[in-house]
């Protein structure tokens, strides 16, 4: 039996790792298992005693793999915990000898770790392993650099990228899935969510199509993406990339065909800007290892800007109860808390204000965003959170955000907090 071990690759369309597993199945002549594990930390606590997981991202992750073993036709689907994915495959070995495994490398320190026990565990037994690179634009082959010498800030890396042509565009054609998977959610979005989907590939594929395709969302892209209210101001493809529901490569593609058959503009180019973001972070955090989650990122001393004080642990109860009395961050904590997403806007003013108004750890914060956000992922979320910080990949010594002036450009009319904090706000706050 061949195995293919997924973790966030839950998709049909694009998928590098699958394919390798359907030629290594075709040319041994035997089935394949799909083995899941769900992500590293489930039912954990992480930094500062937080679960890693609020039950509605274990939702959403759940929909992913409902919608993915539903329609898996290659032989059984069966899912672990990231903890016993040794064991798992001793029972499957135990039933039916592995001939191979196939898995998607990723750029997590801890889940290089745990894929670098299941290579011990096929190199005991002679199993044949094959690792694919499927969760980024590039593979480390095709990066014109070495891991280990990606520049330290974005600007030079896009540059580097975008000259050297490297984003590989063939998409290969979806395996042969049984139609109709599940879109079933256990979890009712909350009505104002800003991101009111469930974790199928199905709903991916349909947002794509939907932003792109039917409202031309794509083509005003870079005028509207600061927004904070509803589904159109931006993509909300983040969501599915991280459970890998969503291709990234199958979405730069998609741009590209945008742009030849519709319209290419600088909307149509800044999708593509910002997912040479998501991809930075990622080379980023396979380069820094540990260190992406050390109090001092990866800033020497020296770099590392002053702490002001002893950082306060009770401002960070405040922060993450949505109750510091700045009406804006308020309500940026409430939408995030009620439903697992927040505008890249809101990010940065959020972050902004625990680590430089309230002087509390970074790590909290990133910490109570991995618990809720359903788009979290390693590299993206402690990577902004250092860079915030200034801590990460920022040239600039501090990027304090003033609210004040914050709220009267993105939400002049205060919409965005009658929504999350009802109108009382507008009595009480004098803040911003
Ligand atoms: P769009 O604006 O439509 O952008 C398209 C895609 O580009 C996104 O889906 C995402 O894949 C990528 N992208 C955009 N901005 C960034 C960015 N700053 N960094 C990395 N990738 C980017 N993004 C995550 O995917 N997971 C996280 O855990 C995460 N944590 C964050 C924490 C903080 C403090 C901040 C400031 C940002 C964080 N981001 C994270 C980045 C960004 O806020 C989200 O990717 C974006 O808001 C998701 O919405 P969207 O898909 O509509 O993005």
């Amino acid at each position: 039996m061949v195995i293919y071990w997924l973790r966030n690759d839950l998709r049909f369309h694009e998928n590098v790792a699958l394919e390798a597993a359907v030629d290594l199945s075709f040319k041994s002549g035997q089935p394949i298992c799909a083995l899941f594990t769900f992500p590293d930390g489930w039912n954990e606590v992480g930094y500062g005693g937080l679960s890693r997981f609020s039950p509605r991202r274990k939702a959403f992750w759940e929909d992913a793999w409902r919608s993915f073993s539903g329609r898996f036709t290659h032989g059984p689907a069966v899912a672990a915990m990231a903890d016993e994915a040794r064991d798992a495959l001793e029972r499957l070995h135990a039933s039916t000898p592995v001939s191979g495994i196939v898995f998607s490398k990723s750029f997590g320190f801890n889940e290089q770790r745990l894929e670098s026990s299941v290579c011990d565990w096929c190199l005991s037994r002679g199993i044949a392993f094959q690792t694919v690179e499927n969760h980024d634009l590039f593979s480390e082959a095709e990066l014109p650099f070495a891991v280990c010498d990606l520049p330290a800030t974005f600007t030079p890396f896009r540059h580097l990228v975008e000259s050297n042509g490297a984003i590989r565009l063939l998409v290969p054609p979806a395996s042969r899935a049984r139609e109709g998977g599940s879109r079933r959610s256990n979890f009712e979005p909350d009505e104002r969510s800003a991101f009111p989907w469930d974790g199928s590939e199905e709903s991916a594929k349909a947002r794509v199509e939907a932003y792109l395709w039917e409202s031309d969302g794509i083509a005003s892209y870079k005028v509207t993406r600061n927004g904070l209210l509803g589904t159109e101001f931006s993509s909300k493809f983040s969501a599915w990339l991280a459970t890998g529901a969503l291709s990234c490569r199958y979405v730069w593609s998609e741009t590209l065909r945008y742009e030849r058959e519709r319209t290419a503009n600088e909307s149509t180019y800044w999708l593509r800007f910002e997912l040479l973001w998501r991809s930075f972070f990622l080379w980023n955090a396979r380069k820094q290892g540990a260190s992406l989650f050390a109090p001092n990122g990866w800033k020497t001393q020296k770099e590392k800007p002053q702490a002001r004080g002893m950082p306060s642990v009770e401002g960070f109860e405040r922060w993450s109860l949505g109750k510091t009395g700045n009406a804006l961050v308020d309500a940026a904590l409430n939408e995030l808390v009620a439903s697992g997403f927040l505008s890249n806007r809101a990010r940065q003013i959020a972050a902004s204000y625990l680590v430089h108004d309230l002087n509390c750890d970074w790590r909290l914060g990133a910490a109570f965003f991995e618990q809720h956000l359903l788009d979290y992922e390693c590299a993206s979320n402690w990577g902004n959170w250092a860079y915030i910080a200034g801590v990460g990949n920022d040239a600039r010594p501090l990027r304090a955000f003033n609210t004040a002036k914050q709220a009267l450009q993105y939400d002049p009319d205060g919409k965005y907090r009658d929504l999350w904090l009802g109108t009382d706000w507008r009595k009480e706050s004098d803040s911003d």
